[in-house]
C-alpha cells in the first residue's frame, strides 16, 4: 500500500463522466472525450490528487464484448487523456451483471451478484486501500444514481456531473453532496474544498506587537504590514492558510490595527472571512488569544500563528500530528538560525514538551530546538489563559505543563522565518 499522506483521491466514473455516454460502449471507435474532462484531470494531477477510474462494464456479462475489449477501451482512453497532459493513476472495472436472461451468451462467471458493481462500494474500497487514502479524503464523481449511491455506500464526498444520461440532479433518486456542470467544474470544486483534517479549523493570527526592534520600518506601519516581495507579510500568511483550506481567520490587532483592517477588510478580497479583535490596551500574546475566544468554536482545533512570520510549511501535516498526539497544544519547532534570541524547549523522546528553557545565555549548553511560532491548540487550553495581560510563550504555556497539561512539539525543517529584527527582515526580503 502506498501511503500518500496529505493527498486525496478522485474516483471517476468513466462513461458519461470522462467520455461521451454511448449506450453500452464496447468498441474503441465509439470513444470520445467529453469537454473539460482532460482539463479537469490535469487540474487534479497538478493539485496532488490521485485519480482512479471506477466503472461498471456489464458489456462483458451481456456478451457484447470480452473483458480484453474493455481493457483495450481503457488503454485507449488513458492514451487520449495522456495526449492532453492528463494522467489517470489506476482503472478499476466491474465486468459483472446480476441478471440472467440477457441475449448474447457469455461466460457465466460474469453473470453474478458481485461486490464491485456500483452502487456497491467494492471498487471504491479497493482503490482507497491501494492508494492508502482514507474515505474522508476521497471523492466519487459520476453521471448516474449508481455512482452517487456507490460513493454514499463507501462514505466519501459525492459529485454529480450533468454530462451523461441524466442531465439534471432533480432526476436523481439520491441527493449528491455537490453538482457540477462537467468534470472540469467538479475538479475545480474538489481542489477548493478543505482537506478533511482541516474542516472547521480556524486560525488566530496575533498581529498586535509594536515591532519596536524594527525601528523606522514600524513607525507608521504595523509590523504585519511590512512589505515582503511586494505584499504585506500578513497577506502571505493569509494566502498560505487559505491554501490549506483555513478560511476563517481571527486577527488580533493592536498597534496601528486600523491600518490592517483598512487593507484586509472582511477578507472577501482574499477569499477568506476575517474577524477582528482589537486590543484597546496591550494585552500580550496570551491576552490577545484569550480575547479571540469568542470567535472560536468550543469543540474545534484551531491554528495560531504570529503575524510576522513567512511560512512555507505543510499545515495539514501539523494538524494531523496534533490530532494524533491528543495534547492540548502542539508547537512547531525547528533549528533556529538565531537560537540565542529564541525560546528553546526540552523534549521527551515522544515529542512531549518537558520544559520551556527560554532564551539561552552565552555559554549555556542546549539543543537547538526552538519554538517557531506556529501552533495548533484545542480550545480547552483557553482555560489556562488568565484574563487580562499574559505572555503565551513565557507564562501561559509553561503553566500548562506545570499544571499537568500535555503539549507536544512538531519538528520540521520547512521554511519558517520571522522578521522580528532588522537583520532578519533584510533576510526575508531577499
Ligand atoms: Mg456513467
Ligand atoms: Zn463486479
Amino acid at each position: 500500500m502506498k501511503n500518500e499522506s496529505g493527498s486525496r483521491l478522485a474516483l471517476l466514473d468513466r462513461d458519461g463522466t470522462i467520455n461521451k455516454e454511448v449506450n453500452l460502449l464496447h468498441d474503441i471507435r465509439q470513444l470520445q472525450l467529453l469537454e473539460g474532462a482532460a482539463e479537469g484531470i490535469r487540474l487534479l494531477n497538478q493539485n496532488g490528487f490521485k485519480v482512479a477510474i471506477v466503472t461498471n462494464q456489464p458489456v462483458v456479462a451481456r456478451g457484447l464484448c470480452s473483458e480484453d475489449d474493455v481493457k483495450k477501451v481503457n488503454v485507449l482512453l488513458l492514451e487520449l487523456l495522456e495526449k492532453e497532459g492528463a494522467k489517470v493513476d489506476a482503472v478499476y472495472y466491474c465486468p459483472h451483471h446480476p441478471e440472467q436472461g440477457h441475449s448474447g451468451a457469455n461466460d457465466p462467471k460474469y453473470r453474478k451478484i458481485c461486490d464491485c458493481r456500483k452502487p456497491k462500494p467494492g471498487m471504491l474500497i479497493t482503490a482507497s486501500k491501494d492508494f492508502g487514502i482514507a474515505k474522508e479524503n476521497c471523492f466519487m464523481v459520476g453521471d448516474h444514481d449508481r455512482d452517487i449511491e456507490g460513493g454514499k455506500n463507501f462514505g466519501c464526498t459525492t459529485i454529480f456531473v450533468k454530462t451523461g444520461q441524466i442531465d439534471s440532479e432533480s432526476k436523481l433518486n439520491t441527493k449528491p453532496d455537490h453538482v457540477s456542470k462537467n468534470l472540469l467544474e467538479a475538479a475545480k470544486l474538489m481542489v477548493s474544498l478543505p482537506m478533511s483534517d482541516m474542516k472547521n479549523v480556524k486560525a488566530v493570527i496575533v498581529a498586535g506587537g509594536l515591532g519596536t526592534r524594527l525601528g523606522h520600518h514600524t513607525r507608521n506601519v504595523p509590523k504585519p504590514m511590512i512589505l515582503v516581495r511586494g505584499k504585506p507579510v500578513l497577506e502571505h500568511i493569509i494566502i498560505h492558510l487559505k491554501k490549506y483550506g483555513i478560511t476563517e481567520i481571527i486577527l488580533c490587532v493592536g498597534y496601528l490595527g486600523e491600518k490592517i483592517q483598512a487593507y484586509f477588510g472582511d477578507g472577501a478580497k482574499f477569499g477568506v472571512k476575517i474577524f477582528y479583535c482589537f486590543e484597546k490596551e496591550l494585552l500580550g500574546t496570551g491576552g490577545a488569544i484569550k480575547q479571540a475566544e469568542k470567535f472560536l468554536d468550543p469543540n474545534e482545533t484551531f491554528a495560531m500563528v504570529y503575524g510576522d512570520l513567512l511560512l512555507e510549511m505543510d499545515l495539514e501535516k501539523l494538524i494531523k500530528y496534533h490530532k494524533e498526539k491528543c495534547g492540548l497544544g502542539t508547537l512547531t519547532v525547528h533549528k533556529s538560525s538565531h537560537p540565542y534570541d529564541s525560546d528553546i524547549l526540552e523534549l521527551a523522546p515522544d515529542g512531549r514538551i518537558i520544559k520551556f528553557l527560554g532564551k539561552p545565555k552565552k555559554g549555556d549548553v542546549f539543543e537547538n530546538i526552538s519554538n517557531a511560532g506556529v501552533y495548533c491548540f484545542e480550545p480547552s487550553i483557553l482555560k489556562y489563559f488568565p484574563d487580562g495581560v499574559s505572555m503565551l510563550d513565557k507564562e501561559v504555556l509553561p503553566s500548562v505543563i506545570v499544571r499537568g497539561g500535555k503539549l507536544f512539539a512538531y519538528k520540521t525543517n520547512e521554511h519558517i522565518h520571522d522578521m522580528g529584527t532588522m537583520d532578519r527582515l533584510e533576510k526575508v526580503r531577499k
